[in-house]
Formats: structure tokens, sequence, C-alpha cells
């Protein structure tokens, strides 16, 4: 329900055009096709991604000898959910670690969402009755660490932080010994994402992946990437300067109830091989989901 209510825009503008595009054709051509190749064009499905579709369509229909339109909608759903789910990288689900602490660092620029994920998912983890900490590592950008502290009261987690300014190194390892020291399940990491100077911010990323990795071997047991769905292909660009610099292990991407462009779902698997894991469809503590492949296509299309 939470998904099809969130992708309401992209549904009313996507689907909305493929169902017209079904509509006014009588039979499968050519046409048909480059109209719908426009469409998921638009809807951000990404390039690469509608080739490998449209290729992968034409030749089901033509096995199948499919004539008509309406028939094609439910191979397109189903095309869609095995590109996805198609290949390695697919799985949405968290490396959580059993009786140990997991930390996991969220990087992302500058309002893609990123302290409001972490506060979404400190809710969902305190839910399920772990104990949740939160580290105030974008010690940056200002009004950054007080903007945690208010999700830290509203879901019940405590935040771990220091003065603006400092280094963010120093507050990673200070919420590393708490954590330790009062036994929590999950640490949530806060960075920086200014990107007007990238060298500097993927070096500081660095040196904060190192203190994490150095005081527990394994982790961070996940690095979430905060990319902003309303943004289009500025996200394809982002998620590939963040790959490129550090191990990103999954994506979050937000937003997706503001954009009638949430194409860019498949897109970023299918181009940078990234999972996406959670999507956030709204600002409440609840809006944000584990993202599932087929809810989501089929989400589109109901
Ligand atoms: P940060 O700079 O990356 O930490 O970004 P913030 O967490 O401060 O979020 C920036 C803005 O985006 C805030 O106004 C959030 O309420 C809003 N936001 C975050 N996630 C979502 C989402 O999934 N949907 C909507 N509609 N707004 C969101």
């Amino acid at each position: 329900e939470k998904f099809k209510e969130g992708l309401t825009k992209t549904r009313d503008s996507f689907t909305g055009r493929v169902n017209d595009l079904v509509s006014r054709y009588r039979k499968v051509d050519e046409e048909f096709f480059e109209e719908l190749e426009e469409i998921l064009i638009q809807a951000d499905v990404g390039f690469d991604t509608v080739m490998t579709l449209i290729e992968e369509l034409k030749r089901e229909v033509q096995r199948k000898n499919i004539q008509d339109p309406n028939e094609v909608q439910s191979v397109i759903s189903e095309k869609l959910v095995a590109i996805y789910e198609g290949g390695e990288n697919a799985s949405s689900s968290l490396n959580i670690q059993e009786n140990a602490l997991t930390v996991i660092l969220f990087v992302g620029v500058n309002g893609v969402g990123k302290t409001t994920t972490i506060g979404k998912l400190g809710y969902q983890f305190k839910s399920e009755g772990k104990k949740v900490l939160m580290a105030a590592g974008d010690t940056f950008r200002a009004g950054a660490i007080e903007q945690l502290e208010v999700w830290g009261e509203r879901v019940g987690v405590e935040v771990i932080k220091q003065a603006a300014g400092s280094d963010p190194a120093a507050v990673m390892f200070d919420a590393i010994q708490a954590a330790k020291s009062r036994n929590a399940d999950i640490l949530l990491c806060d960075t920086a994402g200014r990107l007007q100077n990238k060298v500097n911010l993927m070096k500081e990323l660095e040196k904060v992946k190192r203190v994490i990795e150095r005081e527990i071997p394994g982790a961070p047991h996940e690095v979430l990437l905060v990319l902003d769905a309303t943004t289009g292909q500025n996200a394809m660009i982002q998620a590939k300067t963040f790959k490129e610099a550090t191990d990103v292990t999954g994506i979050v991407l937000t937003k997706l109830d503001g954009t009638a462009k949430g194409g860019i779902v498949l897109a970023i698997r299918n181009e940078l091989n990234i999972p996406v894991k959670f999507v956030g469809l709204g600002e409440k503590m609840d809006d944000l989901q584990t993202f599932n492949a087929e809810q989501y296509v089929y989400g589109l299309f109901a």
C-alpha cells in the first residue's frame, strides 16, 4: 500500500502513458516500440536499460507471436522485474551481524535525505527491539548535528556528537567506543556531503572508514549511498563518483514520492550494479521501505 501511494506521481505519468500507448495502437509494430522507448527514457529508466528492455520485449513478442498491444503490458512488467533481479547484487537485505555490533555508514551529498534516512532507519531498528546509536559525523554543514539530534529525540535514540567543525574520524572513534560500552546492536553513522571540494570529501570519508575498520574488523558492514530520485541523471553521476571513491554496498533512493521519474531505480541497479536497498516515500518516520522489485513494478502498473 505504501509503495503504491508513494509511487503515485510516477504511476500517473509513466504508467498512464504506457496505458495510453497501448490503447492507441492496434498492433505491436516498430513505431509502438519507438514510442515505448521514448516513454521509458523520459521516466529516467536510463538509456542502456531501455535498450536492453526493448530488445528483450521484441524477442518475447516475436517468440509468443503477440499482436495485441494489451498483451505487451504484462510482458513489460515481467521483463522489468527480471532485469532488476538478474545477475548478482540484487538483494535488498542488509548485512546485519548476529549478537555483535553492526556499523552502517551513510554517504551522499547535502540535501539528498541522509539525516532523514538515518532517523527513519533508527526508528525501524528500534521497533525491532534493537539497541541503536547514531554518530553525528557531519561536522561540516551548519545545523547537521542538531538535525540528527532532533531525529534522535523523535525516535528515542542516543546521538554521539562533538562540537561543529571537529574531526569526523574522532566522532566515529567516540561513537564506536560508546556503542561497545552500551552493548549496542546498530550504529548508524552520518557523514558530510559537501561536494564543493570533492577530493577533500573523499579523503575525509576514507579516514572515517579507516577508523571504523581499525576499531571493528569487518566494519563498516554496509556503506549506503543516499540519492535523491528527483535529481534524475544527477543522481547517476553522484553514484558514479561515490562508487569510484568508496565501496558502496547499497543505495537508498529518497523522495520517490516526489518524482514522476521513478524509473531511476532500474537505471541505478542495471547500470551501476548496486542494489537499491531502501526507498524513501515521504518525510515521516515510517516512510522508508525495503526495496522489492516485484512490489515496485507491480505497484507502478497496479
Ligand atoms: P541531508 O542533507 O542529506 O541530511 O538531507 P535531509 O535529511 O536534511 O533531507 C533534506 C530534505 O529532504 C528534508 O526536507 C527532508 O524532509 C526531505 N526528505 C528526505 N527524504 C525524503 C523522502 O523520501 N520524501 C520526501 N518527500 N522528502 C524527503
